[in-house]
């Protein structure tokens, strides 16, 4: 079967080549952590983590390098991952990280067994919007990146020169799919619009923000400050801190009231993200 599992639409035969992803036909998993507890305050600390290998954009700045540009991992067939869902249906949540390459064959998986587990979907935001259609039958959280407002910047370093229209179009569906739910303080459905802020780069985020300003109603949006340079590229240091504050004081002004914001501790190399509210 040819590959369109994301929008890059590379066409090619999963079981005999591999596309941008660098994936195969199985579902490949590079690490499950049980009880994965640095996600924002409103996901369940009894959450398992389950990090899917390869990605359909490997971004070169990527903080989880390993995982998404190399083709390590476990494989498993259909039945196998719906093994592993049921070996984990206890958990409050599962959280799927990086799943988007691997999205029909998780479709399959759910339609044989969908576990009681709030299902996060935790994605670059570079998805279709059919997919997100499919999948919202399923997934109770979208965990979504907002990367980019600037396509120049999507083509340099994740090679898309529609990240911009492509992620706007998913977004948009998935929040008139998933309107946010919450006992609590826990959310058990709805959106959470991330943007890490890139260093040398507070136009792109600005704009970001506008965007989201404009096409989203009530965004919950987390602005995160981790940027932690991997050697690879020109973004070879960490964010500063006027850069932060600049982008949370646009946030303030634009009237964003509901999300997260990250302790500026969290940009060193032991990766702690402390979500507070914002
Ligand atoms: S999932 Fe992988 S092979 Fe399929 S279209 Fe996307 S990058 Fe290409």
């Amino acid at each position: 079967m040819k590959c369109f599992d994301c929008p890059r639409n590379c066409g090619v035969d999963r079981t005999f080549e591999k596309g941008f992803c660098l994936q195969g036909e199985d579902i490949t998993i590079a690490k499950i952590i049980e009880n994965f507890e640095w996600e924002e305050d409103c996901i369940s600390k009894k959450n398992l983590a389950i990090f899917f290998s390869g990605c359909s954009l490997r971004c070169e700045y990527c903080q989880n390098f390993e995982i998404s540009c190399t083709e390590v991992g476990k494989t498993y067939s259909v039945d196998e991952f719906v093994e592993l869902l049921k070996k984990y249906k206890d958990f409050d949540c599962i959280d799927f990280i990086t799943p988007t390459h691997f999205s029909s064959k998780i479709l399959k998986a759910f339609e044989i067994y969908k576990p009681d587990s709030t299902i996060i979907w935790n994605t670059s935001g570079y998805e279709k919007e059919e997919t997100i259609e499919k999948l919202s039958k399923y997934v109770d959280i979208f965990l979504t990146d907002f990367k980019y407002s600037d396509n120049n910047l999507g083509l340099k370093y994740s090679k898309v020169n529609d990240y911009n229209e492509v992620a706007l179009k998913a977004l948009k569906k998935m929040c008139e799919l998933k309107e946010n739910v919450f006992e609590g303080e826990i959310m058990k459905q709805g959106v959470i619009i991330r943007h890490l802020v890139l260093p040398m780069n507070v136009e792109n985020s600005k704009k970001v923000l506008d965007i989201i300003k404009e096409n989203i109603k009530d965004p919950f949006v987390s602005i995160m400050s981790q940027f932690t340079p991997n050697g690879k590229g020109d973004l070879n240091r960490k964010l500063l801190p006027l850069e932060y504050k600049i982008i949370l004081n646009y946030a303030d002004k634009l009237g964003f009231n509901q999300g997260y914001i990250q302790d500026f501790c969290s940009a060193d190399e032991n990766y702690i993200p402390k979500f507070t509210n914002s």
